[in-house]
């Protein structure tokens, strides 16, 4: 169901009055304090937001969503970034809505109605376990973790961290090499289901990030594979697809981060604009009065205006063409929207002097978590290679020096 501007308009609103009327004023306790003890808050307004019809709006109506096209939800995305729970409330948050999509598209019938229906109603949460220690994760065709087939059974052995949110995830979807020798090594690697009560998995830890180990959802564990047996109906797709389905699941997965890091940074902006206007560093003169701040803000604001513009031109791209047509245009807003969020947090935190970097308002969270968005999906610099690449070969095709 494609949503007309007046609808999308209004839908977006009613995101932002729940979140004004019953985020924002619990979110600073939540995420500083102990995220678990705060589940049954939690629990309380996702049902809150199911009662109100506003629960996975990713997904299709049939299934229990809002129907939104790629660009729509994009603009619902940028609002929910705006607080650290908002796509956790909603049930559209990472990893599980990429598992949703992969699973949508790839698991068998068995697996959508024991894993992914109650993932997507929101009473169980999901992890993904790609990166291992020991290997370059920006090139994870070098992986260790294996998948042997012994009669019905993969028996699956390896170690991954960052898995996100694998503390109280009910399961995984795990990269593992099942076909060592298959010639082309993008056809080695598969996905396999497996639920976290399995004997043979085991969450190590939740790894310290800059200070904060995080719980539940907010967390990212690290996490072994020691003789874990699943069943082999729990792969998804084919055997030796997983590099494909690591592909479909990035592509829309990237327009989410960056949609959602656009509406860190107009909070961050908004913070910003509060701060300097109240601020006196002399009776009667205001911060907002310096032109350094005036200049962070309007650069900040022509930033991020230039960064929506392209996220939202890089979603109707894949919308209309595919995410393969978007290729360029997904790479340069992966590195584009990061370099923006890391500058308008920055700006942000030094406006606020010392109180920036204390835990007394939401910058310094992001500050901590959001530093990883130059990281996952891809590091910057590869992205980065990948449109200078298509750039430089597109020029030599068409006749450049
Ligand atoms: C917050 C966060 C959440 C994550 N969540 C998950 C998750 O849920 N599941 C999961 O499986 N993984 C997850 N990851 C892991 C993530 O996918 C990897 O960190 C990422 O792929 C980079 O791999 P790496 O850390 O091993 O860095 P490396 O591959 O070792 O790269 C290190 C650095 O080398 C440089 N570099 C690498 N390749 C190139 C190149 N071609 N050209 C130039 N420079 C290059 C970049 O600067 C890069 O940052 C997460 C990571 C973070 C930070």
């Amino acid at each position: 169901m494609m949503q007309t501007s007046a609808t999308l308009l209004d839908l977006v609103s009613r995101y932002q009055a729940f979140l004004k009327e019953f985020i924002y004023p619990i979110e600073k306790e939540i995420i500083y304090g102990s995220f678990k003890s705060h589940l049954p808050k939690l629990r309380e307004l996702r049902e809150l937001a199911k009662s109100k019809g506003l629960f996975t709006p990713h997904l299709s109506v049939d299934e229990g969503g809002l129907g939104l096209s790629l660009p729509e939800f994009a603009r619902v995305s940028e609002i929910l970034g705006t607080s650290p729970l908002g796509h956790y409330i909603f049930n559209c948050n990472a990893p599980d809505i990429g598992n949703m999509e992969l699973m949508h598209q790839f698991a068998s019938p068995f697996l959508k109605e024991t894993f992914l229906k109650p993932l997507q109603r929101g009473e169980i949460r999901s992890c993904f376990a790609m990166t291992e220690p020991e290997h370059a994760g920006s090139n994870p065709i070098h992986m260790s973790t294996k998948a042997v087939l012994e009669g019905d059974e993969y028996v699956i052995n390896g170690h991954k961290w960052f898995t996100s949110s694998a503390d109280g995830a009910q399961f995984t979807i795990v990269m593992a090499i099942t076909n060592p020798e298959a010639e082309n090594v993008y056809q080695r690697a598969s996905m396999i289901l497996v639920p976290l009560d399995n004997l043979g998995y085991r969450l190590v830890r939740n790894i310290s990030i800059m200070g904060d180990e995080g719980e539940d959802y907010m967390s990212h564990g690290e996490v072994e594979f020691t003789n874990c047996r699943v069943p082999k109906s729990y792969l998804i797709g084919e055997e030796g697809q997983g590099f494909t389905l690591a592909q479909v699941r990035l592509g829309p997965g990237r327009i989410h981060h960056c949609m959602r890091w656009i509406g860190i940074c107009e909070r961050a902006l908004g913070l910003m604009c509060d701060r300097a206007m109240l601020r006196e560093l002399n009776p009667g003169k205001f911060l907002s009065g310096q032109q350094t701040i005036q200049n962070w803000i309007a650069e900040s604001a022509a930033e991020i205006k230039a960064s929506r513009l392209l996220v939202l031109h890089t979603a109707e791209k894949i919308e209309k063409e595919g995410a393969k047509a978007a290729k360029e245009d997904i790479s340069t807003i992966k590195f584009f929207v990061s370099d923006v969020l890391m500058k308008v947090l920055d700006r942000a935190i030094q406006v606020h002097g010392a109180l920036g970097i204390t835990d007394d308002t939401l910058l310094s969270f992001w500050y901590r978590h959001e530093r990883g968005a130059r990281i996952y999906d891809g590091p910057d610099e590869v992205h980065k290679s990948v449109l200078a690449k298509s750039i430089l070969k597109s020029r030599a095709l068409n006749g450049g020096i």
